[in-house]
């Protein structure tokens, strides 16, 4: 069977994190990203997590206190849209994962917005790596989610070619809004 986008991520992110990388979950949520990663980084290296929602912090910790994972880990109470206040100088970003749309087990007015998506990626592609990559599943059934979408998809469709590859996934005939992965790879 052909993977979901959520499952075509983590292979994408598999395929090139090595131990002792710094990447970002820019999107924590419950942490599942924030543990996948920690562990693809192995204990030299690094994942910075953000979220804005202080129960997102508090879910992500336990999930990595549980699977012993927190130290190679900073967890952010704010926006990615900081990003470069807090990710290290002089450091190469090898990857960074966002599931765009709201947190399904929490308040669904809190939302991903693409002027706070967009800054952070602006932020990010020029520390990425060479082969690195920005992953982004997008969900936008809800209101605001065909918005921030249209944004992400036109910002990526402006990135030129001689620096990055990007590329989306779909499956095409699902109903309600089957989730798009978007990744743009550095060259
Ligand atoms: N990856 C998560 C997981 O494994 O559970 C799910 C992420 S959920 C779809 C989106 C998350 O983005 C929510 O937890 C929400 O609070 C967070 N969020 C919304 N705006 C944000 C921003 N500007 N910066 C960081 N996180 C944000």
């Amino acid at each position: 069977m052909l993977p979901t986008a959520l499952t075509y991520s983590h292979q994408l992110a598999k395929e090139i994190i090595l131990s002792g990388d710094c990447v970002v979950d820019a999107t924590m949520g419950n942490g599942h990203d924030t543990a996948f990663l920690a562990q693809l980084v192995g204990p030299t290296g690094h994942v910075f997590a953000f979220d804005v929602q202080k129960p997102a912090l508090i879910a992500t910790e336990q999930r990595l206190l549980a699977a012993d994972l927190l130290d190679r880990t900073t967890l952010i109470h704010d926006g990615h849209e900081q990003f470069t206040q807090y990710f290290p100088k002089q450091t190469a970003l090898k990857l960074a994962i966002f599931n765009l749309g709201y947190l399904p087990s929490s308040d669904k007015q809190i939302i991903t917005h693409s002027e706070h998506t967009l800054a952070a990626i602006q932020q990010m592609l020029p520390v990425l790596a060479k082969r690195g990559r920005i992953l982004l599943v997008a969900y936008y059934g809800h209101p605001g989610g065909q918005e921030e979408l249209d944004h992400v998809q036109a910002f990526c469709q402006t990135l030129p070619q001689e620096e990055y590859q990007v590329m989306t996934y779909q499956f095409i005939n699902q109903r309600n809004a089957p989730p798009i992965l978007f990744c743009i790879e550095k060259k």
